[in-house]
């Protein structure tokens, strides 16, 4: 039986949805393989090691340092090496968030060993893990296979369904020491913005707005239209360019990656570098005054038409229904 080791991710006081995702990923690597979940973090993280067990994992290691109290590449490679070196793992998972795109690497030039990015399914030929990941932008996909090494991968948020959650599942929690120092870079304190809501990057319904919303006040009715559905407001460089909304917001080839199961684009043309980012979504809906624009090529459904009737008319219609 294989080991595979699952590095969650924290935000706040809760693990990250990828975490869950991960775990579930492992079992598709190997059925049969021992999950173990690894969290770090300054305070009590039993909870949060507990959650990993009832999401599939088979047991958990906990580190606790103060200097994990806030993510520094630094401070979490030498936590999670130092279970590495104890677990012996035959594979890792992460996600392929900022975090696990700034981590994983340097693990594995650590490590010496291949690392297999981005990926968003994993088939089986036999007992060989196939791995499935975009290539050019999202317009193609292609097959990994690892020959030798470790399994080591990242996976994309929102693509690997995580595994139904069981709170009657235990398993041991152990806890390991890792003198976590010489860091050469601290965080001294996190400012959050204001408008931190639903997290862009694992939303399940995500409304972007580009340079036909026109101004920063033409992005209310796409909060608002966010938040009746449960989503996230996302937007096109063209906007964020424009000062209509913060560069955090950017997705596509130089923004944020989303794979949401909606993905509404609002005054968007659907430029490459846009569509890099969010045509894997699994449903796309385009609201654009114009016909030919690019977006309508990739969009499950289009609404032809100004999108300052189109989008207070989805409101209220959508608050009707909700009701
Ligand atoms: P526009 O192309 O100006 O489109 C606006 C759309 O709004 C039009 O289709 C118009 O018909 C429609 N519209 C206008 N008024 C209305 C109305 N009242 N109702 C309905 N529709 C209306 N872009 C990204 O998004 N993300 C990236 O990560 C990114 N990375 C880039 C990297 C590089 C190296 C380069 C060169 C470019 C990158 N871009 C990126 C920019 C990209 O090429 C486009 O310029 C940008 O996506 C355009 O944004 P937009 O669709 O909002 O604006």
């Amino acid at each position: 039986m294989s080991k595979i080791l699952v590095v969650a991710e924290r935000k706040d006081n809760e693990l990250r949805n990828v975490s869950f995702e991960a775990i579930a990923a492992a079992k598709k690597i190997d059925a049969d393989a021992e999950v173990v979940g690894v969290v770090c973090g300054e305070d009590d993280l039993e909870s949060l090691a507990n959650d990993l067990i009832y999401h599939g994992a088979d047991r958990a290691v906990t580190v606790k340092h103060d200097n994990l109290k806030t993510y520094t590449s630094e401070g979490y490679s030498q936590a999670i090496l130092a279970v590495i070196e104890q677990e012996s793992p035959d594979g890792i998972v992460m996600g392929h968030t900022s975090i696990g795109k700034d981590l994983s690497p340097k693990l594995a030039s650590r490590l010496n060993t291949g690392l297999v990015s981005d990926v968003v399914d994993i088939e089986k030929d036999g007992d060989q893990p196939v791995f499935i990941r975009p290539i050019y932008s999202g317009k193609a996909f292609e097959k990994k296979v690892i020959k030798d090494g470790l399994t080591f991968v990242t996976i994309r948020p929102n693509n690997i369904a995580k595994l139904e959650e069981d709170p009657s599942r235990s398993g041991e929690i152990r806890s390991v020491d890792v003198d976590v120092k010489d860091l050469k870079t601290i965080v001294k304190e996190v400012i959050k913005k204001a408008s931190d809501g639903v997290d862009l990057s694992e939303a399940k319904v995500v409304v972007a707005g580009g340079r036909g919303v026109k101004s920063k006040e033409g992005f209310k009715p796409l909060y608002e239209l966010a938040e009746v559905l449960g989503g996230a407001v996302g937007a096109s460089r063209g906007a964020c360019d424009a000062e209509y909304c913060d560069y955090s917001l950017q997705i596509g080839q130089t923004g944020k990656v989303v794979t949401p199961d909606l993905y509404i684009a609002v005054g968007i043309s659907g430029a490459i570098q846009h569509l890099a980012g969010m045509s894997n979504s699994k449903v796309i809906v385009a609201i654009n005054k114009d016909p030919e624009a690019n977006i309508f090529n990739i969009a499950d459904y289009g609404i032809v038409g100004d999108l300052f009737e189109v989008v207070p008319m989805l409101i209220e219609e959508l608050k009707k229904v909700k009701v």
